[in-house]
């Protein structure tokens, strides 16, 4: 079998969500495993979290959409799952119904849809407010008169207002205080309970953490912050991208490897040859110099990335040997870990792009 795998720690991602819990004490997280729990597989990350979901009451899953949710249903997830995004047209209402969905609600459309449709048992509302992301959301000053309008409805349960941040990772803090100025006088003045927090805001932005939060890719083991602050370094990574060197050759001072010749050996070099490639999902953004682990030792990216493979200088690690283990983000055997956030600057993208954007050839294993 081709030797690239993604070992999913699931004690790794508990840990986390019990991170995210004990940074906001007051408040219940809802975890966030949409686009397959961020590359994860959703299924497996709610089963492992379900358990500790169930522990602190009532807390729930959120996906972006009813495909997400019903995957979830079938595979027998009991607990409260919200639609990030809402539905996507009406007829989608009869699954919120069925399968006892949370819906978001962000358009006037989406709130005539429910009103105009008889649910079986209220549906629980979360009302979205574009405080200043600018994506979703009813404008402020709409957000009183629809929560009004729900409030009244009797197809509509419980309500939350929902907001999400543009900048809650940031140092400077002058747009999320400008958004938590807006949500706090919206929430007096409704005596309306607030879901606002994702990640960064749940580490770093007590202020925000409402009734609810939203961590997503922390409870992934990514540290979302600009800045990293003691809480992130208690994160644990949970996927770990691990293959092997498949070949070896010595290449002379000044022999080109890879396409284009892009990265040139400073000296005779040993070069290793590691099955993963951009086919995989691995960046081919990645730069000379983008670390991986070979037997638990730092080594660097030499030239390109291919479509099954790239190629490492593995000249300073002299046990480096075919079949050797290679991480090219997460935990190595013997316990040194590369944080995905530092591939991911090599790469010039985030965390989330390199673990949504694992394909489907690479399997999941669950540890
Ligand atoms: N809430 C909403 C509405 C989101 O779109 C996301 C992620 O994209 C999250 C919460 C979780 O964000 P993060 O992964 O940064 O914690």
């Amino acid at each position: 079998m081709r030797p690239l795998v993604a070992h999913i720690d699931l004690d790794a991602l508990r840990h986390n969500y019990r991170l995210a819990c004990s940074c906001a004490p007051q408040s219940q997280a809802v975890a966030v495993i949409k686009a397959d729990a961020y590359g994860h597989g959703a299924v497996a990350c709610a089963k492992a979290l379900e358990g500790d979901v169930l522990e602190k009451k009532a807390p729930a899953f959120a996906v972006a959409c009813i495909e997400e949710a019903m995957a979830l249903r079938d595979a027998g997830v009991q607990t409260p799952i919200v639609l990030l995004e809402g539905i996507f047209s009406a007829d989608e209402l009869s699954y919120v119904d069925k399968h006892r969905l949370w819906m978001s609600i962000h358009s006037r459309w989406q709130l005539e849809a429910l009103q105009a449709f008889t649910p079986s048992a209220p549906i629980p509302v979360w009302l979205k407010v574009d405080s200043g992301m600018h994506r979703l959301g009813f404008a402020p000053e709409q957000a009183a008169s629809v929560w009004r309008k729900l409030e009244a409805m009797p197809e509509a349960g419980a309500l939350h207002l929902m907001s999400h941040f543009a900048t809650a990772d940031a140092t400077d803090s002058a747009y999320f205080s400008q958004q938590m100025a807006i949500l706090e006088a919206l929430a007096a003045e409704l005596n309306a309970p607030l879901c606002l927090a994702n990640s960064p805001a749940t580490l770093a932005r007590p202020e925000a953490h409402g009734a609810w939060h939203r961590p997503g890719v922390m409870l992934y083991g990514s540290d979302p912050l600009e800045a990293p602050n003691k809480l992130t370094r208690q994160l644990q990574p949970v996927m770990t991208l691990r293959s092997e060197i498949i070949s070896l050759r010595e290449i002379e001072a000044g022999e080109p490897v890879g396409y284009g010749g892009r990265w040139h050996a400073p000296r005779r070099s040993r070069i290793a040859v590691v099955a993963a490639g951009y086919g995989d999902g691995y960046d081919r953004h990645a730069v000379d110099g983008t670390p991986v682990l070979v037997n638990g030792k730092r080594a660097a990216l030499a030239g390109k990335v291919s479509m099954d493979m790239l190629t490492v200088d593995v000249t300073d690690i002299p046990d480096a040997a075919i079949g050797s283990e290679v991480v090219l983000w997460g935990k190595a055997q013997n316990g040194e870990v590369l944080s995905i956030d530092e591939v991911a600057r090599c790469c010039d993208t985030i965390s989330y792009t390199l673990l949504t954007g694992v394909l489907p050839r690479v399997p999941r294993r669950y540890d």
